[in-house]
């Protein structure tokens, strides 16, 4: 399996960063991981590389408004950031965050893809497309993976497809396929590793 090798080595968490100055040295590629709270990330993270703990690190409370920095590999950066649209958060926080993934998003040079996580019963919501929009803004290539796919019935899955695609294509960063995961079953989670193992 393609990626295998690279999701069996040494994955750590290496830093929460709460302004541009607290990046590390962009001297290898990265892939970033964005999504609406409760989308499934942590979830999926730690599906993707193993560990079971892992993505915790990123959900205590004092991590949720950080981006969160993991090795791989010692090849990749694996970049978590901050779940948005908490329908209570002060707008100073939102403000605040929005500026900083902005920021990133728009001077990360090794930054490779974003993955947009988005929940498989829901569909994309506006405030997935003001990220997508964002991303677009920074020519950001992102990939949209849907998560909890064993949620939903399988007669419903053409439906999502044609909804997601189709809000998918007036984004020009998007990119065209989509990956279908379901952290519980381990559908797509083999996709996605070797899609950012080929990554350049
Ligand atoms: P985050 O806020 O995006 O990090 O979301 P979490 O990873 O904490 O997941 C939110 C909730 O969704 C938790 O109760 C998870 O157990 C559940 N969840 C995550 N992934 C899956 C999945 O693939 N299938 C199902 N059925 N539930 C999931």
């Amino acid at each position: 399996e393609l990626g295998r090798k690279m999701f069996a080595g040494e994955i750590d968490f290496l830093k929460g960063v709460v302004d541009m100055s607290g990046l590390p040295p962009a001297d290898r590629l990265e892939v970033c991981f964005a999504g609406r709270s409760n989308v499934g990330k942590s979830t999926l993270i730690n599906a993707l590389t193993g560990r079971k703990a892992l993505a915790r690190a990123s959900n205590t409370p004092g991590r949720t408004q950080e981006i969160n920095y993991f090795t791989m590999a010692d090849s990749h950066y694996l970049v978590d950031l901050p779940g948005y649209g908490f329908a209570n958060a002060p707008v100073a926080v939102v403000q605040k965050w929005q500026a900083l993934l902005k920021q990133y998003l728009s001077g990360r040079q090794t930054l490779r893809r974003a993955f947009v996580l988005v929940d498989a019963r829901h569909g994309i919501k506006p405030v997935d497309e003001e990220i997508m929009s964002l991303l677009d803004s920074a020519a950001v290539t992102f990939q949209c993976v849907l998560t909890k796919t064993d949620k939903i019935k399988e007669r419903d899955r053409e439906a999502l497809l044609a909804q997601v695609r189709s809000r998918l294509a007036p984004h020009p960063a998007a990119f065209p396929e989509l990956i279908l995961t379901s952290s519980e079953k381990g559908e797509g989670i083999a996709t996605l590793r070797a899609t950012i193992a080929t990554l350049e």
